[in-house]
């Protein structure tokens, strides 16, 4: 293992352990559940969005340390962004993850770049991001990952 990945292993145990976007947001502007069965991971991601940025975000769940870790380090990286911006991170991550060069600055995100090594477990690492895609299209009712594996994505 290379310093860098090492590096990042200890991150994603790191987020995973002791989680610094975990909570609900009070008040709230969007809740959204995720669910991703076929690893047993649960989300639920509240926003506080006005006019077009992301004032707060935050979640609650359970699951393997890299949808926790993900769903931490998405949440820290969302708070202070414009909608666009954040579809623009959405997007550059879900390149990292297929290997392709990001479009954008990753920043703590690229933490999750050997998820792409992995993938049985890319899902994991995709399913607070398309949690929060869902939250923003204002969707009743939880996403199954499974059932949708590519709900919602940034066109
Ligand atoms: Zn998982």
């Amino acid at each position: 293992m290379s310093l860098m990945e090492q590096i990042y292993k200890e991150v994603i145990v790191e987020r995973s352990r002791r989680p610094k976007r975990r909570g609900a947001v009070d008040p709230r502007t969007h809740e959204q559940e995720g669910l991703n069965p076929s690893c047993g991971d649960e989300l639920n991601l509240t926003l506080r969005v006005a006019g077009d940025r992301i004032e707060a975000a935050a979640f609650e769940g359970q699951g393997c340390a890299i949808s926790q870790a993900s769903a931490d380090l998405m949440a820290e990286a969302l708070e202070g962004r414009t909608l666009e911006e954040a579809r623009a991170l959405h997007a550059a991550f879900r390149a990292m993850l297929r290997g392709e060069p990001p479009a954008a600055e990753l920043g703590d995100l690229q933490a999750l770049q050997g998820v792409a090594k992995l993938h049985a477990r890319v899902k994991c690492a995709t399913l607070p991001w398309t949690t929060f895609e869902g939250a923003m299209q204002g969707r009743s009712g939880p996403i199954d990952v499974d059932v949708e594996p590519e709900a919602e994505l940034p066109s």
